[in-house]
């Protein structure tokens, strides 16, 4: 069984159509694939739609939070959610509100970027994210695009780094309330990359801890923004901790260089994961 369950399409800042990832995903000898776009489930129904026999696809989303206590500053964080029922009101207006932020806040730094004198506009930001969820990737493409960078990698390194005077945070959940909104919504929540220590500071182990009384089923552990030493130390915290471990690709299309199934997950925790969900049923050819 091969088995990735953190993927990005066109839906947020991925470049594959829905479609044409779950085609991808079952070219590659997927069994497997989550489709984890951040805020949105826009991606679901052409992914179901478009399911290569033999592929299972796991609705999911990557939701953009905050953990405000316990540390100096508020540290930003992912929390993938599984399975969760889409119509769930709570979680829908939520969804809807850090889609809302992510505009003006994108907008806020394409303003930024052309007072310096950068050759960018809205409008090519904009035809980048072609509707979906908009994100600093499409920034980036659109960078890329007018030749100020060679790649996404560099507009980031140079100028969409979190802390860059272009960057301004965008709006998010306080984790335990979106702990609480994924289980509330019948989902599995999942902390995305916790140690994903390039993207900026991380969270101690105390506070997963914490999220793990509150409801977290489990914690991404092999991603390709985590070392093994890092690795390692999660694998203790999540047997201490009894957290399920998954781990994946992170899959974005051209936006970065990992393929699909490059990490994966245990058959063991990935049926388990899907044991603890009561939203909605991952969804076969
Ligand atoms: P945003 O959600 O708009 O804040 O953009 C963050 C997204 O950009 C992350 O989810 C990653 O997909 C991507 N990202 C973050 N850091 C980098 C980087 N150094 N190079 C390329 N992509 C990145
Ligand atoms: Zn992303
Ligand atoms: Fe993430
Ligand atoms: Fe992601």
């Amino acid at each position: 069984m091969r088995i990735d369950l953190h993927t990005h399409s066109a839906a947020s800042d991925g470049t594959d159509q829905p479609a044409e990832l779950v085609a991808a995903a079952g070219a590659a000898g997927l069994d497997v694939v989550a489709l984890t776009d951040h805020d949105t489930t826009a991606g679901w129904e052409p992914a179901a739609a478009a399911l290569p026999a033999g592929l299972t696809l796991v609705p999911g989303a990557e939701i953009s939070c905050v953990a405000l206590d316990g540390a100096e500053r508020p540290i930003s964080l992912h929390l993938l959610g599984y399975l969760f029922d889409p119509r769930h009101e709570g979680f829908l207006a939520e969804r809807r509100r850090l889609r809302e932020s992510r505009l003006s806040r994108a907008r806020w730094m394409v303003d930024r970027l052309v007072a310096d004198g950068l050759p960018i506009s809205w409008d090519r930001v904009q035809a980048q994210a072609a509707g979906g969820a908009v994100g600093r990737p499409h920034v980036g493409r659109a960078l890329v695009e007018a030749g100020v960078v060679g790649s996404v990698d560099e507009a980031f390194a140079r100028y969409l780094y979190n802390g860059s005077p272009y960057y301004l945070r965008k709006a998010e959940i306080e984790v335990f309330a979106a702990v609480r909104l994924v289980r509330a919504a019948g989902g599995v929540p999942v902390f995305a990359h916790p140690l994903a220590r390039r993207r900026g500071p991380v969270v101690a182990d105390e506070l997963i801890a914490r999220l793990a009384a509150a409801g977290l089923a489990g914690l991404e552990i092999s991603h390709p923004d985590h070392d093994e030493p890092d690795r390692a130390h999660l694998r203790g915290l999540a047997a201490d901790l009894g957290l399920l471990v998954t781990g994946s690709s992170d899959y974005h299309g051209r936006n970065k260089a990992v393929r699909l199934g490059a990490y994966g997950t245990d058959p063991a925790a990935y049926d388990a994961l899907v044991a603890q969900a009561n939203g909605i049923r991952p969804v076969a050819a």
